[in-house]
């Protein structure tokens, strides 16, 4: 097989991109000038395309505390958590998520990514039953898929579909693993958490939340959806990011099972793998202290959000959820989603174009997320943008109906 055979497939990924006039995947930052603002194709661009849902990757603490942790401990740990690369650091920000928590077992990785799958292929064996929802983020797939668990999805957000599915595994239902996540970062939508918690403790499974998009940004006190839909004390295993509201690069888990520090000496990519390096691991400190003392944060993220979707809402656009940081719009062709997406960043504005398959139900989403660092004027530049391209649905219409679609 020749190297371009080898790479046929992905050449065919690209060409299917053949007819938005900016690739998605080529955007480059040319300068970060805030959370909120990045200079892109040397034009200054309002940024609603990210997951920074707090604004605290310029925050004076979180950028003293992550200066200061470098200064101090170097740039790198350059080991993995099992040999030289546990510093005090880690092990303080193990404790703090434990003590926000209440529970006794945390644990740091390096990436969200390497969280779910370091849990996952750490507790599953081949041959054990996982049912996930349909909708779960790539690394909960990869992690059941490496495990050689038997996996098998159910309908997104449905606790009747999740209660059939666990009712025809009879007897193996018991000890099997349920998956949710919190906030689903495509369309935004929440999970209806009590009751797919409800469902699999009555067939006697375990029940697994990954709180990524949501941890900072739902619950009282930002522990995220676990702790508004009442079930932090039933939830077996919640896991998170350091790279959304905690403006940082690592992971979390947290459980209520003091067995999970186990996973310490089997768990492949805790061991097989570099820890965060001391500033990442001080920035998320600092922002996970900024989440427990700030709550206005939170607050003016959620105006923020009630701001963008009221406009967009009144010009017209279709959105594929009621109000969450993550107001995804839809468009009913790849071809006008990948036009508005064009049309926005002319504008001056940068939203996520997302296409299909990662476009749950629909042709493509124009993914905007809010961030707390928004002004309220920054929301009016971009539904005065939203409105210049789109003049609401019709345009898109337009641009399906050219397409043919
Ligand atoms: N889980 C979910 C639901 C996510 O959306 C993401 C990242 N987009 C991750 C895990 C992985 O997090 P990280 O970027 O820290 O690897």
């Amino acid at each position: 097989m020749s190297i371009s055979d080898r790479f046929a497939e992905l050449a065919q990924i690209r060409e299917s991109l053949g007819t938005v006039e900016a690739d998605p995947s080529r955007i480059v930052m040319e300068k970060i000038l805030s959370p909120t603002e990045a200079i892109i194709g040397n034009r200054p661009t309002i940024l609603v395309g990210t997951n920074n849902y707090l604004g605290l990757t310029f925050d004076s603490g979180v950028l003293e505390a992550a200066s200061a942790a470098m200064h101090e401990q170097g740039s790198g740990t350059t080991g993995s958590r099992m040999a030289n690369g546990s510093f005090a650091g880690h092990a303080a920000l193990e404790r703090a998520f434990a003590e926000f928590y209440g529970v006794p077992s945390a644990m740091i990785f390096s990436t969200g990514y390497q969280t779910n799958l370091g849990l996952l292929m750490a507790i599953l064996r081949p041959g054990d039953k996982v049912v996930l929802d349909s909708h779960s983020h790539a690394c909960i797939y990869d992690g059941c898929r490496i495990s050689g668990a038997d996996f098998l999805a159910f309908r997104h957000n449905d606790p009747e579909d999740l209660r059939k599915r666990l009712r025809r595994m009879g007897g193996e239902a018991e000890g099997a693993l349920v998956i949710a996540e919190g906030l689903y970062s495509m369309l935004g939508d929440t999970a209806p958490l009590a009751e797919l918690c409800a469902v699999a403790k009555e067939y006697g499974a375990w029940f697994m939340v990954d709180e990524a998009h949501s941890f900072g940004v739902y619950g009282e006190r930002g522990l995220g959806l676990c702790e508004s839909a009442g079930i932090l004390d039933q939830v077996d295993f919640i896991t998170g990011t350091f790279s959304k509201s905690l403006a940082s690069l690592g992971g979390f888990c947290v459980s209520r099972h003091p067995e999970m520090q186990l996973l310490r000496y089997g768990s492949r990519p805790y061991i097989f793998t570099a820890s965060s390096s001391p500033a990442n691991i001080a920035a998320a400190h600092a922002a996970l202290d900024a989440i427990r003392t700030r709550p206005e944060l939170k607050d003016k993220l959620w105006a923020n959000a009630n701001r963008l979707h009221d406009g967009l809402r009144a010009l017209g656009y279709e959105l594929a959820s009621t109000v969450s940081p993550v107001i995804a719009v839809r468009v009913p062709s790849k071809e006008g989603g990948a036009r508005l997406w064009n049309e926005l960043l002319e504008q001056g504005v940068y939203a996520n174009l997302v296409l299909p398959p990662a476009a749950p139900d629909s042709a493509a989403l124009l993914r905007c997320s809010l961030s707390a660092a928004h002004s309220f004027a920054q929301i009016d530049a971009i539904l005065a943008a939203f409105e210049t391209v789109g003049a609401g649905a019709g345009a898109d219409r337009a641009a399906c109906a050219e397409a043919g679609a």
